[in-house]
This record gives structure tokens, sequence and C-alpha cells, in this order.
């Protein structure tokens, strides 16, 4: 902070003014972009502003601003954002970035009126997100065996299925990622383009200007393209063009919302496309979540309880000499975890199990073939990396409670 302040620390807003960020601003933002915030809450409160930051999902106090500074806060952050100090009964809405140490952090703010007070949002843009493998991003070396047998016939779709929020995109571009081949023609359609790869040809969708998903993808069809990628499907007609695009001899790479691969073909199914394309289409279900992971430098060893034994037993994964806990020191915070890693469970889907989703299996005989198909389940990838000291008991059992909600 002591060299911050020598030098100045300066924000570009979004109109493109170069301006100075002072205290108590600076030390809010530049300690969120140490511990790697995704999200800074600023909330009223009769002290003053109540700081709050969002780290790998899980929210954390912060010191409070006290009253006397409350006023300045807030006008600085209306300056950056070019608005207007006295204007406080309309939510408004700016972007910035702070260059630090040669990293650029692009930011989103929001102001928004809580009765005669305002509370301000910050949202970090991709700014510290790198583009990572899939051993990276948590997936086990069986598991990438199976992408990999897919990928290397580039046929069909491939499906990235999960809820909001669990790194389905990074697993996507991970997997455009390995297609850098110059055989092949990698395109893309996004909403928005989160990283540019270089050897893929992105489009991104903008509805402002009428150019939807749909359109995206009926351009990149005309363009002779191997491979397609789909941010995310979300409506019938690009559902429909991406799963026949599959059958026909392409390899669509998509992320779907759905909870479980089930879900999953019942959501292209909702969105009227039909159950035999599905079938002839659909290769691979990636079902995926995220989890807190074990901060690497403070983690401590613990052994293998009674209850612990029994939880890995059931769950068919062998028992390890001893797993870890969570402690906390200055690199993690003292929050004893650090980042997140993704779990992952892979259905690859052969002719038989297509044959029987293009003839109209029912639900839960569905799941049951799935079940049998896939190479290991959620529950047995999160104690597999319990057991490599990559996740804590406790996530875990966090974790396998919730899949039962
Ligand atoms: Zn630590």
């Amino acid at each position: 902070m002591a060299n911050s302040q020598k030098t100045g620390v300066f924000v570009r807003s979004g109109l493109g003014g170069i301006k100075e960020v002072i205290e108590p601003l600076i030390s809010i933002l530049t300690e969120a972009i140490k511990e790697g915030a995704t999200d800074i809450h600023v909330d009223p409160t009769d002290q003053g502003k109540h700081v709050r930051y969002r780290v790998d999902g899980v929210l954390h106090d912060k010191t409070p601003v006290p009253m006397s500074m409350r006023k300045r806060l807030l006008n600085q952050v209306k300056v950056l954002i070019d608005v207007d100090i006295d204007k406080s009964f309309v939510p408004e809405e700016g972007f910035i970035s702070l260059e630090i140490d040669g990293v650029q952090h692009d930011m989103r703010v929001t102001i928004a009126p809580i009765g005669d007070r305002e509370a301000i949002h910050f949202r970090f843009l991709s700014s510290d997100r790198n583009l990572r493998d899939l051993t990276e991003i948590g997936m086990s070396e069986e598991d990438r065996e199976i992408v990999q047998q897919v990928i290397d016939a580039p046929y069909g779709m491939i499906l990235v299925a999960g809820g909001t929020g669990t790194g389905k995109t990074t697993t996507l571009y991970s997997l455009a990622n390995i297609l850098k081949s110059e055989r092949l023609v990698v395109t893309s359609i996004e909403d928005p383009v989160e990283f540019r790869l270089p050897h893929v040809r992105q489009l991104e969708v903008r509805e402002k200007h009428e150019f939807t998903m749909y359109d995206g993808l009926r351009v990149l069809l005309r363009m002779d393209p191997d491979v397609i990628v789909i941010g995310e499907i979300r409506d019938e007609p690009s559902a429909i063009t991406a799963a026949r695009a599959g059958l026909s001899g392409q390899l669509v790479m998509a992320t779907i919302h759905s909870r479980n691969p089930t879900m999953a073909v019942d959501a292209l199914n909702n969105m009227k496309v039909p159950r035999y394309v599905i079938g002839g289409a659909l290769r691979l279900i990636i079902q995926q979540n995220l989890v807190l992971r074990l901060c690497q430098d403070c983690k401590r060893e613990v052994e293998v309880t009674g209850q612990a034994r029994d939880l890995f037993e059931r769950h068919g994964v062998s028992v390890p000499p001893s797993i870890h806990e969570a402690v906390g020191c200055s690199q993690c915070g003292d929050y004893g975890h650090k980042g997140r890693t993704a779990v992952f469970e892979l259905t690859p889907v052969d002719l038989v199990l297509g044959q029987d989703i293009a003839g109209g299996i029912g639900t839960r005989e569905l799941s049951s073939r799935f079940r049998d198909a896939r190479s290991r389940s959620l529950v047995q990838d999160i104690l597999h990396k319990v057991a490599d000291g990559d996740v804590s008991l406790d996530v875990a059992n966090r974790f396998i409670g919730s899949l039962r909600d």
C-alpha cells in the first residue's frame, strides 16, 4: 500500500478518463484484488458502510468504512463512473479498470438506492481468470482419457452440464483449447466472449443489434466448421440447430444448465430437440460443480476417523492413510481455503445408449443407465480429491449433503 500511495493508483473510467483513486476506496479495491475477490459489496449501516468481499464463492466481512468516510467513498465511486454526485435516487451503472503491477482489472460498478442511502457493488470481470487445462481445473487422468477419446473422433455433441457458477465456461474453454489443431476449423458463438482464443473463430452474441445465438450459429455453419463451441444453449432454435450439426458430422461442445445428466437430456427435449436427434448426436455429458480447495500452504494432516472411513468405503473409494483439514495463513487470508477445484462426473454415451435415448427410454431407466455408464460419480470424484489433499472432509460432506437436496 505504501508503494501505491507514493506513485498513485489510477483508474480508467468507462468514458476513458484517467482518475486517481484515494482512500478509503483504494484500500478496498487493492485488498480485494489481492484476495482474489470476484465481488465487493458495500452496504449502508448506521455506523457507516458494511464492506464484504466474495472470494471463491464465499462472503467475508471486511473492516467497515466509518461514518466520517461514507460520503467521500460514495462520491469517489460516482466520480469514477461519471455519475452526478448529487443524483442518488436512481440506480447507476458504470465500468472502471484499475491497473496494479501491470495487470489490468476490469470492474462493473452498480450503485443502487436503499431507502435514503446507497449500496455499491463491484463485479470483477474475468480479469485474473486464466485459460487452464483440464488437469489444472481438477479433472482426473481417467476422465481426461475419456474426453480425449471423444475428441479424437470429432463429431457429435459434448454437453458440459451444471448450475450457475459451477465453472462450466472454464471447462468449455479448456476443451476448445485442446483442439488447437491445424486440421480443424474451430468456431464459437458466445455471450459474451470471455477469453480470446487465437485459433478459434469466435463470434459474440449482440442482442442489442439483433444478432442472436441462433443467428451466430447459422453464420458459423455456412463457414465450413469442424468444431462449434456454444457458450450456453438456452433457446429452442439454437438447441435444435446445434444438435443437428452434431448429428451431421460436426463436433458441437456446449454448456447447458442442468443438475444431472438425465435433466440435461430433458432440457434439450424441452427445447424441442427430437429424441432421435439427441440420441444420435450426444457422445459425452460432463456434469460438474465447484468446491473450495484447501490452501496448500497451511493445510494440516489429520487421521481418518471411523466416520470418514465409512464414507470412503460406502462409495467404493479406497481409504487414504490420512486426509487434510483447513487451518489458515497469510497466503490464504486466514480462510484455510484458496481457490476452487471442479468436481466432475463424466457419462460417455455409446451407440446402444444413444439408441435407447432415441427410442424414448423413461427418465428413471435413463438415470440408471447413465449411472452404469459413468466413470466416477461426483461423490466419488470429491472423495478422491479429499484423499489427494485438495479438498477438506468438511467441504466434501457439505457438498454431498447438497446433492441430496
Ligand atoms: Zn493458508
